[in-house]
């Protein structure tokens, strides 16, 4: 694959407009992109699939409708007076957060493994496909969800520094 520096919020972007094509009209879907992004050491075609996978799953999780939101951020800054000595300077950090559902807490460690689904018609592959890619490009994908109030994905991908 074609690993080289990337504008994620052009993929979020891009994303988004395909999803909304399709999504129902009782599912709302926002997001917030960081106009300091720096471009991320990725595959646009693979970020948009992986973007796709977890837009589409919270759309899945809230057949009642709700609201998705993607979010982009950039590293933080070094020179804003706090001395970082943690890798978190090399990260960007993309969201995708919903108001559904939840995982229950059980089912949390399972979500990434390979067929594993609570969907009658679901592969179980959307997030194990994308863990895989992510980790490819020596990024993690994390996830924070509370019953009742929803789910959020954080992705980092590492940041391309950009020569001065
Ligand atoms: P599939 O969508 O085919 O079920 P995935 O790997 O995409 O497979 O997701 C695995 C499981 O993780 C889903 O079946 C669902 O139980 C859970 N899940 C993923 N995303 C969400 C979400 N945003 N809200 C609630 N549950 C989720
Ligand atoms: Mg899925």
């Amino acid at each position: 694959v074609a690993v080289c520096p990337i504008d994620v919020n052009d993929a979020v972007e891009r994303t988004l407009m395909l999803l909304r094509t399709s999504v129902p009209p009782h599912v709302e879907i926002a997001s917030e992109l960081d106009s300091a992004m720096p471009k991320a050491a990725s595959d646009a075609e693979q970020l948009k699939q992986v973007l796709f996978n977890l837009v589409q799953n919270a759309v899945q999780a809230m057949p009642e409708g709700g609201r998705v939101t993607v979010s982009t951020s950039a590293p933080p800054d070094e020179t804003s007076g706090f001395h970082l000595t943690s890798r978190a300077a090399e990260y960007v950090e993309l969201r995708i957060r919903d108001t559904g559902p939840g995982i229950p807490e059980a089912e949390r460690e399972h979500v990434f493994v390979p067929f594993f689904t609570t969907k009658e018609k679901g592969t179980g592959l959307g997030l194990a496909i994308s863990q895989r890619i992510i980790r490819s490009h020596g990024g993690t994908i994390t996830l924070q969800s509370r019953p009742g109030e929803g789910t959020e994905f954080l992705i980092r991908l590492p940041a391309v520094q950009e020569p001065k």
